[in-house]
């Protein structure tokens, strides 16, 4: 059989792959110049340096599977996320752990102590937490939410903690311990020679065709058996409905000679600090030595009409025109949507990557099987 995929990011280069392996031939377009979606490395011409051209990537998952599909495609060197905020005027560890804490509060706990301390901190008349602030109020008390947490979400979000859901800052440990690996998954790493070359080896395939800098056209669709969307949802029908929203980002980029702040991520959690955070990317390749350093500083904003699209926003608005989109698409024949556009998720890289080696299985037992494939292979919901 003969399918298109709409995108060639993780989503659409592993079904493609899938796809591609079980027989049949996949044409993928991109309306972008290279593959990997806003995974895209690069090397910098002037300094050698490694580019997270649309922000850091770092490779985290517990799935087994996953790790070794990565490591098929790709040499991975070993790395850890260890972030630093600045905030009131200091320099701490994150992900909250007992080095920030005694830090934050001038002592010398211990883990029991700490644990003790926080607890007395914690507002534990919230007994099922459902904002991001109940979130935080609940698990790390007001001092630290205030330093870490709320002026950074304010920026990034571009509205209050009281609105966000919990599950966002569920994404963040707290650790009664000196661990300040920001991850806490059993594989952790960064493709030694960048995303991009992943991808184009997993797209690699005699059965794969790949076209760059092509936007999809609808008469595209005339002829394949099947299209797979790994573009924003709202997208694929014009934006008839309204637009869902995103929040994007914009990098400032400056150069300087030798390191610059001496990590790869460095958090700011002053609400007057514009940015949310500076990244050093010669710090994501380690094992890499150069004089030269690129930074970018990242400020977020309120996607519009032509912007990359980084982070659903998913509020209670959304979430009603989502429905809506759902609806449409499921009332719209011979497409599947996928990925964190396409289904408009929050999603890590490893997710991904698990969702679309699952949709592909679930897209041949389709076929196997006689059935026509849903809109959704996972729930957009
Ligand atoms: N966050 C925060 N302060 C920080 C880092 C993160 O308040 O210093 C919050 C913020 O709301 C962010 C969320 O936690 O959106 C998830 O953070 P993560 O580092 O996972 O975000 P990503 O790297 O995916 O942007």
């Amino acid at each position: 059989m003969r399918f298109l995929l709409v995108g060639a990011g993780l989503s659409g280069a592993v079904i493609g792959r899938k796809l591609a392996e079980a027989g049949h031939e996949c044409r993928i377009i991109d309306s972008r110049d290279h593959v990997a979606g806003n995974c895209h490395t690069a090397r910098d011409q002037a300094t050698g340096v490694m580019m997270h051209v649309y922000g850091p990537h770092i490779f985290h998952t517990d799935d087994q599977g996953v790790w070794d599909y990565v490591n098929r495609f790709a040499t991975f060197m070993p790395f850890q996320n260890r972030v630093k905020s600045t905030t009131q005027g200091a320099v701490y560890s994150l992900p909250i752990n007992l080095l920030t804490i005694n830090q934050f509060f001038g002592k010398t706990m211990r883990p029991d102590e700490a644990r003790d301390f926080i607890a007395d901190q914690a507002d534990l008349t919230i007994e099922d937490p459902q904002s991001f602030e109940e979130q935080a109020l609940r698990f790390v008390g007001r001092p630290l939410y205030e330093a870490f947490f709320k002026g950074y979400t304010e920026k990034q979000w571009g509205c209050s903690p009281t609105e966000l859901p919990a599950s966002i800052l569920k994404r963040l440990p707290v650790r009664f311990n000196y661990d300040d690996n920001y991850f806490f998954h059993r594989f952790q790493g960064m493709p030694r020679d960048g995303y991009t070359p992943m991808v184009e080896a997993i797209l690699d395939h005699p059965r794969i065709t790949v076209e760059l800098s092509t936007p999809y056209d609808p008469a595209m669709a005339e002829g394949v058996d099947h299209v797979f969307w790994s573009g924003p949802l709202d997208g694929y029908f014009d934006y008839q409905l309204g637009r869902l929203g995103y929040r994007t980002l914009d990098f400032e980029r400056f150069d300087h000679q030798g390191d610059y702040q001496g990590c790869a991520v460095m958090n700011y959690g002053d609400r007057e600090v514009p940015y949310t955070r500076i990244t050093e990317h010669k710090h994501f390749s380690p094992w890499e030595s150069h004089e030269g350093s690129v930074c970018y500083r990242e400020f977020s904003r309120a996607a519009e009409p032509g912007d990359i699209p980084y982070y659903p926003i998913r509020l209670v608005q959304e979430k009603a025109l989502l429905e809506e989109y759902i609806a449409l698409a499921e009332r719209t024949p011979g497409v599947t949507f996928v990925g964190r556009l396409g289904t408009y998720r929050y999603l890590d890289m490893d997710v991904t990557i698990r969702e679309a080696l699952d949709a592909g299985d679930a897209f041949l037992s389709c076929l196997t099987e006689g059935r026509s494939a849903p809109a959704f292979l996972t729930s957009p919901r």
